[in-house]
């Protein structure tokens, strides 16, 4: 197999077809295998020294960890009516107003959607992208004003769809963020935006950036802490059925 080549492939596994992603790595050294957060599909790495047939008595050895795992998965709740979004800490239920002309809208414990039912993923995942990037700004210009007056000035702040980093800086002081973090709880949330912050200052994760992020924070381990253990289950909203 190709190095650098990503291929699809399916398994029978306990009776049901799987889907797998193969990449093919020079640097593996041996067939390693994780479980996507975002929907459970199987995503295999292996050296091109690796044959296909090797890759799939691979994933029958598996059989048994893969069945447990993914059991343990938090079900996806997909954008659709009558579903429930924690939206920065409190739960909202999707509501399909047809007849409205309003576009997305929130009132309390309500994310009402008009137009045509086949358009209400986009709509709502357009309205909560946009939505978490206005949030996000308004709490980065707010706690801006508590950095050192040495930080490099905040440049701009852009939403993205990342698995692995919830935030980033740039060395020009722009600032991007998983918009994926609006489903986080108000804490974790403010937590990554300091976080990012904090880099204006220092670029690394010295000692010094972690006592800054404190003094502008307080206690940030259990929102740091909530991100790791719980971080993958932001994966899951609006995941396609
Ligand atoms: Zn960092």
């Amino acid at each position: 197999m190709r190095s650098g080549d990503t291929q699809t492939g399916q398994i029978e596994l306990a009776g049901e077809q799987l889907a797998y992603r193969l990449r093919i790595s020079p640097r593996a050294r041996r067939i390693t295998l994780r479980l996507a957060a975002r929907d459970g599909s199987l995503q295999v790495t292996a050296p091109p020294t690796v044959s296909r047939r090797q890759v799939q008595a691979f994933l029958k050895s598996q059989s048994g960890w893969i069945a447990q795992r993914r059991a343990t998965l938090p079900d996806p709740v997909p954008f659709a009516a009558d579903q429930e979004l924690p939206i920065l800490g409190d739960l909202y239920a999707i509501r399909h107003c047809p007849d409205a002309r309003r576009g997305v809208w929130l009132e309390p414990g309500i994310l009402n959607v008009s137009g045509h039912g086949d358009h209400l993923p986009r709509r709502i995942e357009d309205f909560l992208r946009s939505y978490a990037r206005q949030q996000l700004t308004q709490e980065a210009r707010h706690r801006s004003a508590q950095l050192p007056l040495d930080a490099r000035p905040l440049g701009r702040i852009t939403v993205r769809d990342t698995t692995s980093r919830w935030g980033s800086c740039s060395s020009s002081g722009n600032l991007s963020f998983s918009w994926r973090l609006v489903f986080a709880p108000r804490e974790v949330f403010d937590y990554v935006v300091v976080h990012e912050l904090a880099h204006l200052v220092h670029l690394d994760h010295s000692r010094a950036f972690w006592r800054l992020v404190k003094d502008m924070k307080g206690d940030f381990e259990s929102a740091r802490s909530w991100l790791r253990r719980e971080g993958s289950s932001l994966l899951r909203y609006g995941a396609k059925t």
